[in-house]
């Protein structure tokens, strides 16, 4: 059996790094939230807003994860009757308004069938489809109950934050820059880009989006984005995955069925302008439009219910840039994939 355990970074770095210019910034780089997360920030204050950002994001893991054993998330999942507080029912207030959005292809009620295949764990195993009819029947928003700082959920239901926390970091990150004056600036959180202002020279800062063919090369891309003060987060079945009996097993479930979803794509970059909030939306979405596949994704961005752009890439080689990005990317250097901007 082959296996990935640990996500990687599905946007690449690299070239904002080499891209800074004359001033130098100061950067962090920290394992949180299982993810490899680097901040970079100008000016006289970074030392200070670098720390602050490294405790900002122990804070919300300690809070949000659910393999932390103390965690509210644990704790609400174990059925102990605490009061999770404001912030974490503000969160599933929003993964519940983007499970709506989307039909369903987000949940977070999906942990018990995501433990299942072994993905919280990294021992993994291909559940019976009876085991997950069982798991299924606890599966779904319905079975969260809310108020404004309690949480219940029905026996037999958990929650995973994992396809939103991180995005949720990005927005509290995205505050911190404002409320410290940081000018300039960029956080990546795994699959989750925050650009901030510009670089040194007033160019927009170039992020790239890895090739789901080589996940391990980090400097194998699909194109760059060009990008300033904005979130890009990516989704891709690349970045956690099993193989059993040479098929592939990836960790973005569908709730429909409780498998790896089969969309036709392998990788989804969700961009907006930075505004509190946007970072969630971002994540949320990644999630979800990969679950929908290319025609649903591509209807639900054209609906103009969030105000977003859209890099997919699809499984037969084609890479979809809706029509906002059209001037915002270049493909890389020898790419093989066929581009096409959507409108
Ligand atoms: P992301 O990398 O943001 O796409 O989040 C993927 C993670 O979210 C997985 O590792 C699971 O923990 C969880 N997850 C998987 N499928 C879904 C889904 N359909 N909706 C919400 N969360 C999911
Ligand atoms: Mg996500």
């Amino acid at each position: 059996m082959k296996y990935r355990a640990r996500s990687f970074a599905a946007l690449s770095l690299a070239l904002m790094l080499s891209a800074c210019g004359s001033s130098q910034p100061e950067t962090l780089s920290i394992l949180a939230m299982d993810t490899a997360m680097t901040f970079s920030v100008y000016g006289d204050d970074a030392d200070t807003v670098l720390s602050d950002a490294s405790l900002e994001v122990r804070r919300l893991d300690a809070l949000l994860s659910r393999t932390n054993p103390e965690s509210a998330v644990t704790h609400l999942n174990a059925g102990d009757q605490i009061q999770v507080g404001e912030e974490v029912c503000g969160l599933i207030a929003a993964a519940q308004e983007y499970s709506a959005a989307t039909g369903g292809a987000f949940d977070i009620t999906l942990a018990p069938v995501s433990t299942a295949w072994g993905f919280t764990t990294d021992s993994y195993q291909v559940p019976s489809q009876e085991e997950l009819d069982a798991l299924l029947a606890h599966v779904g928003m319905e079975h969260i109950h809310l108020t404004e700082d309690t949480a219940t959920l029905d026996p037999g239901t958990q929650i995973d934050l994992g396809a939103i926390a991180k995005g949720y970091a990005s927005d509290q990150l995205g505050a911190l820059f404002q409320r410290s004056g940081v000018e300039r600036g960029w956080v990546s959180l795994g699959g989750n880009v925050l650009a901030w202002g510009s670089r040194p020279d007033g160019d927009p800062w170039e992020v790239g989006i890895q090739d789901p063919a080589h996940p391990d090369e980090s400097s194998a891309l699909v194109c760059s984005l060009f990008l300033q003060d904005a979130f890009a987060v990516t989704s891709g079945s690349y970045q956690r995955y099993f193989e059993q009996d040479g098929k592939r097993y990836h960790h973005i479930l569908d709730p429909k069925t409780g498998a790896p979803a089969e969309s036709g794509l392998v990788s989804v970059t969700v961009v907006a302008d930075y505004a509190p909030g946007n970072g969630t939306m971002c994540d949320a979405l990644s999630t979800a439009l990969f679950v929908m596949g290319e025609e649903d994704a591509l209807s639900f961005w054209r609906s103009g219910t969030y105000d977003f752009e859209l890099v997919l890439v699809t499984e037969d080689g084609r890479v979809l840039v809706t029509e906002g990005l059209a001037d915002r990317y270049a493909p890389a250097e020898g790419s093989t994939y066929v581009f096409e901007t959507v409108s």
